[in-house]
């Protein structure tokens, strides 16, 4: 098959998986094997040339912009922290459409016996832990706190509970996992939702496959909001 015939799409396994495949069933398109079950990482889908690569999250982005992938999908923290680590000077990717999809916020929480507003009152420095360190580093320079920074991969409401940070910085959604380790939100810093990223040239070599595929995403997310 001819390159400029085939499409692939870059999806990370779990939430952004399993809100897409409406997305892709709406565009009919079918993947023809389940990630719970199958430990292949190229999904074949009903039509021929359009496969599905899982790989994580925040490679979404790399992906799709190095050529590994042709489109993606990822969460809003994700493309912020991605363009934040190439110096802010990221182009490489076009992000036309706001699926809607795995919403949650970008909150600060604290032990519920931590006087986050006072601290703040009285310019105290906060220790915080996140994964999203530019996202936490822009939100705390706009509001004139002073924070000291720890970047964490994972867990990070274990970080105020050993004593490892005052705050965390984190993706919020039913607030359950706060809520299991007696923190509170004090301050949400932006909503997120995930978006469909492709890479320029893609969209130019291959624009008759992705741009029929991009209406019916955006009738999909449109019939959704109804
Ligand atoms: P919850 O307990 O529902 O508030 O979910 C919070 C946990 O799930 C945190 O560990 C978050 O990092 C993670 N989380 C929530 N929503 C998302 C999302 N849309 N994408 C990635 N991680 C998420």
């Amino acid at each position: 098959m001819n390159p400029d015939e085939t499409l692939t799409l870059a999806l990370s396994k779990g939430r952004i998986f399993d809100e897409t495949l409406p997305l892709l069933r709406a565009a009919g398109i079918e993947v023809l094997e389940d990630p719970q079950t199958s430990r292949r990482l190229i999904l074949p889908t009903n039509r021929p040339g359009v496969r599905v690569v899982l790989v994580r999250a925040t490679d979404v982005p790399t992906y799709v912009e190095h050529g590994g992938a042709d489109l993606g999908v990822c969460g809003k923290d994700t493309l912020i922290e991605h363009a934040a680590a190439w110096g802010g000077a990221h182009v490489g990717l076009l992000e036309p459409l706001d699926l809607g999809i795995a919403r949650c916020r970008m909150s600060v929480a604290v032990p519920a016996d931590f006087d986050y507003a006072r601290a703040v009152r009285q310019g105290a420095r906060l220790r915080v832990a996140t994964k999203y360190v530019a996202i936490a580093r822009e939100f705390f320079a706009s509001k004139g706190v002073h924070v000291d920074l720890i970047k964490l991969y994972g867990s990070m409401e274990l970080a105020p509970l050993t004593g490892l940070a005052d705050a965390i910085v984190d993706l919020v959604s039913t607030g359950n996992t706060l809520k299991a380790n007696r923190l509170v939100e004090v301050e949400r810093i932006m909503d997120i939702s995930s978006r469909l990223v492709v890479r320029p040239t893609a969209l130019k070599v291959k624009g008759g496959l992705i741009r029929p595929l991009l209406q019916a995403f955006a009738a999909a997310v449109r019939a959704d909001a109804d």
